[in-house]
């Protein structure tokens, strides 16, 4: 099993020793016995960058998590198992998928609190997001009160704790309809949770920044109708 070196609240990390556990050329991926790279997951993309050893390089272009390893998918050379090499995680994409993530969390809660909208799903880029929110019928006054509610959190600069928590105390401080907790499988425990604040915690493995402040503002650029009930937002975020 590959140590997750950003777990639990590890997230401004750049770089990492290891070693390889593991080389597949065939398959163009090699596993590592720690690392900072993040599988992508949650509506997060993985993690770019590039190891390096003895003069040799290779270009990480994804991570995934398949058969209960941690695939890291390479261009160029090739180390052997065992090698130690060096990694470098690509941090301008990260930390934009950081401030992303979180400000997806923010939108979430604000949408939750306001119109009991759950959060049905998401998917974090660099430049733009969005989230499917059911069930709901947003007016534009609507988005607009959402994304100024977001913006005045963000204002406020609240602490954004990352750690791990028993299940069942999540259960009980989790605000309804939070996040669907029967698709974690119940042997999960404890939960890896982010908490906004005071009031905003949920059972996320993401990456995240350590204070709202450091995402800037949200614009809300977007509003599409995905069915009945079904509304998807798409934001930017301004530095
Ligand atoms: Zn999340």
């Amino acid at each position: 099993m590959t140590e997750l070196l950003y777990y639990p609240d590890n997230e401004y990390q750049k770089e990492f020793e290891s070693e390889v556990s593991k080389v597949k050329e065939m398959d163009n991926y090699i596993c590592l016995k720690e690392t900072l790279f993040y599988k992508e997951g949650g509506g997060q993309p993985a993690d770019q960058g590039k190891i390096s050893w003895d003069g040799s390089e290779a270009e990480v272009v994804d991570v995934q998590k398949e058969h209960g390893e941690v695939r890291h998918y390479i261009e160029g050379d090739f180390p052997e198992p065992g090698q130690e090499v060096h990694g470098e995680i690509d941090w301008e994409r990260r930390y934009k998928h950081m401030r992303m993530h979180t400000a997806q969390h923010i939108l979430s809660w604000v949408a939750l609190q306001e119109y009991d909208a759950t959060t049905a799903g998401n998917q974090i880029h660099e430049d733009q997001s969005r989230i499917d929110f059911k069930p709901v019928d947003f007016s534009e006054e609507d988005v607009e009160k959402i994304e100024k509610e977001a913006n005045a959190l963000i204002q406020k600069g609240l602490e954004v704790r990352k750690k791990e928590m028993a299940r069942e105390l999540v259960e009980e401080q989790m605000t309804e309809g939070r996040t669907n907790l029967d698709l974690i499988p119940e042997s999960v425990d404890p939960l890896r949770v982010v908490v906004i604040g005071e009031d905003d915690i949920c059972p996320c493995g993401g990456t995240h920044v350590d204070n709202i402040n450091e995402i800037g503002r949200i614009n809300i650029v977007n509003r599409v109708s995905k069915g009945e009930n079904v509304e998807r937002l798409e934001f930017e975020l301004e530095e």
